[in-house]
């Protein structure tokens, strides 16, 4: 016979039940009969606690390793190659309802602009020298003063 505390539940409850017609019952006081039966009924509640823990232990787990995009809703769990960070940051750049891919986009946008910017600064240096080149006062007045435009505009 083992140990009650290392029964199956399935062992516990017919060792429980047998307990109950044992003939040991007949020789006991109500008082301890009903206080045995209350020890051992305490028992099997304690293990079913202990193993309702055991599952709640693991959902916990579960949802450590789960991380959910507040923005499409999608579900990310973590396995053994990739933790839950990681697994978000991948999302980031691929969820378009996420900020942080619109921000990429505009991003992209802005250096796309600023490389434009630049572009139109260098040829407007490079009208200014031409400019220069060709030195006549009056046109070299009126090209000077629009490319001074042009830069104030950027
Ligand atoms: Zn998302």
């Amino acid at each position: 016979m083992p140990k009650m505390t290392e029964m199956t539940d399935e062992e516990l409850v017919s060792y429980r039940d047998d307990c109950f017609e044992h003939p040991y019952y007949n020789n006991l006081t109500e008082a301890q009969t009903e206080a045995h039966k209350e020890l051992l009924i305490r028992l099997a509640a304690g293990r079913e606690a202990m193993a309702r823990v055991k599952e709640l232990e693991k959902e916990v787990e579960r949802l450590k390793a789960t991380a959910v995009c507040i923005y499409c809703n999608k579900i990310m769990v973590a396995d053994n190659g990739k933790d839950k960070l990681s697994m978000m940051i991948d999302h980031m750049s691929l969820c378009d309802k996420h900020p942080m891919y619109k921000i990429g986009n505009l991003l992209i946008e802005i250096d796309r602009l600023k490389s434009d910017k630049r572009e139109l600064v260098e040829a407007l240096e490079q009208a200014e020298r031409r400019t220069d080149a060709l030195y006549d006062a009056t046109f070299y007045k009126i090209l000077t003063g629009l490319i001074t435009k042009h830069k104030e505009a950027l």
